[in-house]
C-alpha cells in the first residue's frame, strides 16, 4: 500500500508536550512572555465575514511590513507556514546533490537531515571545533558541495558565528551555490546577515515569528534574499499550497513585526535571565556554552544529559537532551520567566 518513498522517511521528533501534569516547559525554546498586546484590539474587532475569502497568496501587506523593518524591497521577502516550511521550500529550490553534498554542522538543527532524506539530498555533517563553534574553513575546504545551511546562533549550542566570519565565508564560497542562514534565534544575540543580502545574491536569511516574537502557535516564518531566490521559493510554494499563511496569521504578523519596542523589552528580559542563569550554573560547577540564543546548552561532569532530563522531569521541569555521541552529557534549557528560572535553580541546587 505504501510507496518506497514513505518507507525511507525518518520524521523529525518535536519536543514533547506531556499532558499528565503542569510542567515548567523549558524544552522547545518558546518565549515565556506573551506576544504584543496590540494583537488584542485586532482580534476583538475582527469581522468573521472576512473568513469567507481566501487569504492573499502573495502576503502583500505582511511582506511590505517585513521589508520596511529590514530596509529591503518586498520582492526580497518570502513568507511561509513557520520557518520549518520556509526551510523545506529552500531545500527543494536550492539544494541538489547532483552538484555535490549539502553541508551543515554536525550538531545543529535536527530537521536539516530530515529534509535531506525527504528530497534525497546527500549531505555531509561538518564537525564543530573543540569549543563547539562553526569553523568556516572546514566548509570552504570541501571540494564539492551544493550549498550550506546552519543556524546562527547555532542550535542546540547557542553559539554565535560573528558576521565577519559569515562575510568571509560568502566571499570565498562559489556564488552559484546558496548559503542559508537560519536566524531563528538571532534577536537574542549575534549580528544578522540581512545586511549582506544586497551584496551576496546567493545568501538566504530565514527567520521565524515563533521565538523572539512569541507567536509559535501562529506558524509564521519568512525568508529574505535576492529576488531570484524569493521567486524560486514562490515557485515551490505555488506547486504545493497557494495559501500556507492564513488571513489572521498574516494580519497578526504584520502587527507584531511593527511593534519593535515591546519585543525589545521582552527580549532584554530573556537575555538578562540567560546571563544570570549561566553565572549561577557556572558557580555550581556546570559547563555552560556561551549563548546568544533564548536557551543555554550545559553539562555537569559525572552527570548524563538523560539523568538531568529525567530528574528534572520528575520535578515538573522539562528540558531537552540529545542522545548523540559528543553531546550526550548536555541538556538544552530554554530561558523562561524569572520565576521559572528560580524554580529551576532551586531544583538544580537540591538535586545535583
Ligand atoms: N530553525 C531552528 C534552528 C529552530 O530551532 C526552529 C524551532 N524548532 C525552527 C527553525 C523552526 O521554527 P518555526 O517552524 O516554528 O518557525
Amino acid at each position: 500500500m505504501l510507496t518506497q518513498r514513505i518507507k525511507r522517511l525518518s520524521p523529525y521528533i518535536p519536543g514533547e508536550q506531556p499532558q499528565d501534569r503542569t510542567y515548567i516547559k523549558l524544552n522547545t525554546n518558546e518565549n515565556p512572555y506573551p506576544p504584543t498586546p496590540e494583537i488584542v484590539p485586532f482580534l476583538k474587532s475582527f469581522d468573521i465575514e472576512r473568513l469567507r475569502l481566501y487569504p492573499d497568496p502573495l502576503f502583500g501587506p505582511l511582506r511590505a511590513a517585513i521589508a520596511e523593518r529590514f530596509q529591503l524591497d518586498s520582492s526580497q521577502v518570502f513568507v511561509g507556514n513557520g520557518s520549518d516550511e520556509v526551510l523545506a521550500f529552500a531545500f527543494y529550490a536550492f539544494f541538489d546533490s547532483a552538484r555535490g553534498r549539502l553541508l551543515f554542522p554536525e550538531f545543529s538543527y535536527s530537521f536539516y537531515p530530515v529534509y535531506c532524506d525527504f528530497y534525497g539530498i546527500e549531505y555531509r555533517k561538518i564537525p564543530l571545533d573543540e569549543n563547539f563553534s562553526i569553523e568556516i574553513n572546514d566548509y570552504l575546504a570541501e571540494e564539492r558541495s551544493c550549498g550550506i545551511v546552519f543556524p546562527n546562533p547555532n542550535a542546540p549550542t547557542g553559539i554565535v558565528l560573528p558576521l565577519k566570519k559569515i562575510t568571509e565565508l560568502l566571499e570565498q564560497y562559489p556564488e552559484d551555490r546558496v548559503v542559508v542562514i537560519d536566524e531563528a534565534y538571532i534577536d537574542f544575540g549575534g549580528e544578522s546577515a540581512v545586511s549582506l543580502i544586497d551584496r551576496f545574491k546567493n545568501l538566504l536569511v530565514i527567520r521565524t515569528f515563533s521565538k523572539s516574537m512569541s507567536l509559535a502557535a501562529l506558524r509564521l516564518g519568512f525568508a529574505m534574499g535576492d529576488k531570484d531566490l524569493v521567486g524560486a521559493l514562490f515557485a515551490v510554494k505555488d506547486s504545493f499550497n497557494s495559501y500556507p499563511a492564513d488571513l489572521i496569521a498574516q494580519k497578526i504578523g504584520e502587527i507584531a513585526i511593527r511593534d519593535t519596542e515591546y519585543y525589545r523589552s521582552i527580549t532584554e528580559k530573556i537575555i538578562q535571565s540567560r546571563e544570570s542563569l549561566s553565572i549561577q550554573l557556572e558557580d555550581l560547577g556546570w559547563h555552560v556554552l556561551p549563548s546568544g540564543a533564548n536557551f543555554i546548552f550545559v553539562e555537569k561532569k559525572g552527570l548524563s544529559g538523560e539523568t538531568v532530563y529525567k530528574t528534572l522531569k520528575e520535578e515538573g521541569i522539562l528540558v531537552r537532551y540529545f542522545n548523540l555521541e559528543g553531546i550526550r552529557n548536555f541538556v538544552r534549557i530554554t530561558i523562561g520567566t524569572h520565576e521559572d528560572m528560580e524554580a529551576l535553580m532551586n531544583s538544580i541546587r537540591a538535586l545535583f
